[in-house]
Formats: structure tokens, C-alpha cells, sequence
């Protein structure tokens, strides 16, 4: 499995001191993927975790203030870094085309991108779904090589499900990652999406899902580890 943490806009320096300490206690064989704010990723010493960025400039070096390029994030050795999280295209309006340009420059540093995506509630209501889902998918993958692809993992998370406490039927999400599968093939795909230790219980009966992107959870290091010993 892999379980990515999305830590948001979250922890001051001190605080997250602390949280590095409880999350090095984990005890996991999964694939642990630590996703920081930029100020704290050049302080991450742990063994049990790789690092990753929640964010990454669509331009490489050069003169573009208070952005940071992917080939800095892989001198910090960051391994993962999330791209077309909804709350960025949302808040801070970044389109598809400034999705798959990100993309690209992760892939040209060797470092895996985690590309969300996810359908708001009146789009499902409208039956749209796979349309949304297609058109994030394919043209954030515009012009890849199969090999290329298959180097992106894919984190299905519903918009309506993210941080509310509500999440998808499994019908639902194996639906969706069938579509997924099918569409972009030896892909993996991960759920995100008010995933928790309770859940997870339900969760884990889909075997469609190679793994998880937790928010809240991911600022709980007791209950995440409670969620990792349930989730296989
Ligand atoms: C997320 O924002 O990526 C996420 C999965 O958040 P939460 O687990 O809090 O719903």
C-alpha cells in the first residue's frame, strides 16, 4: 500500500518537531510518503517515510518569485509531490494546462507526481463523473509515453468528500477505479477523501485501491497508525 500525507497548511516549527518524532515511531512495510509544507521539508530525517511536496512551480529555475522549482524540491530529496490538489485548483485557480506543465517538470527531476483528481457533488448529481475525470486525466497526461504514464500515480479524491466527513459508497469508488484502470492502464490509484481508522474498515474491502491520501489524519500520528495496522 501507499499512504500519502497531505499536512496541508499545517504545523508551525515546533509543532512539527513534535509530529516528526511521533511519526518516526510508526511501524509500517507500507510505502509512507510524508507530504510537508515547503518550510518544513528541508527538516525530515526519518527512516520509516519518503518525502514528498504538496506543490511544485510549472516553471523550472528563474526569476519566479516565491515559487519553487522541482529541481530544487530533488535537491531536498523530496521523492513525491502532489499536483492538481482541489483546493489548488480551486483557491488558487490553477488550470489543466498548469497541472500538466507541472506534471512534466516532476518527471523531467525524477520525482513521482501523485496527480489528484475528483468530481464536486453537483457534477455527480449531473452524471458526470468520468467526463470530469477524463478530461483532468487525459490532459494532464497529454503526450506521455505508456512507460511515462505508468509513472504517475493517481489519487481519486471526491471533492464532496474531502475534509466533510462523508465518503463514496464502494460501488461508487470501484466504479470510478475501474474507469481509472481501464482508462490509463497498470496505473496506480490511490482514494482520498475523509479516509480514517474507522472507515478504513469498510474501506479496505475494495481491492481496486492500492493505497491512501489522508489529510486529517495525517496530523494524528496515533490514529494513523491504528488506520495502517487496519487497512491491509
Ligand atoms: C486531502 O485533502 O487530500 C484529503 C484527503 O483530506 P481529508 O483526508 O482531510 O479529507
Amino acid at each position: 500500500m501507499i499512504i500519502a500525507l497531505n499536512n496541508k497548511s499545517n504545523l508551525a516549527k515546533a509543532e512539527y518537531q513534535e509530529y516528526l518524532e511521533q511519526l518516526g515511531r510508526i511501524q509500517t512495510e507500507d510505502t509512507l510518503i510524508l507530504c510537508p509544507t515547503f518550510l518544513n521539508i528541508s527538516n525530515f530525517a526519518l527512516n520509516n517515510c519518503y518525502l514528498g511536496a504538496q506543490n511544485v512551480s510549472k516553471n523550472n529555475n528563474g526569476a519566479y518569485t516565491g515559487e519553487i522549482s522541482a529541481s530544487q524540491l530533488k535537491s531536498y530529496k523530496v521523492k513525491y509531490c502532489l499536483i492538481g490538489h482541489s483546493e489548488r485548483r480551486e483557491y488558487q485557480k490553477e488550470s489543466l494546462e498548469d497541472i500538466h506543465e507541472k506534471l512534466l517538470r516532476l518527471l523531467e527531476n525524477d520525482i513521482t507526481p501523485i496527480l489528484c483528481i475528483g468530481e464536486t457533488l453537483e457534477e455527480r448529481n449531473n452524471n458526470v463523473v468520468e467526463e470530469v475525470l477524463r478530461k483532468e486525466l487525459l490532459t494532464a497526461l497529454e503526450g506521455l509515453t505508456n512507460e511515462e504514464k505508468e509513472k504517475v500515480i493517481i489519487a481519486y479524491e471526491p471533492i464532496w468528500s474531502i475534509g466533510t466527513g462523508v465518503i463514496p459508497t464502494n460501488e461508487q469508488i470501484i466504479e470510478v477505479f475501474h474507469f481509472i484502470k481501464e482508462l490509463i492502464p497498470n496505473v496506480k490509484v490511490l482514494y482520498g477523501g475523509s479516509a480514517n481508522e474507522e472507515n478504513i474498515d469498510v474501506l479496505k474491502q475494495i481491492k481496486e485501491i492500492d493505497g491512501y491520501l489522508l489529510g486529517g489524519l495525517s496530523l494524528k500520528p496515533e490514529k494513523l497508525q491504528v488506520f495502517i495496522n487496519k487497512c491491509h
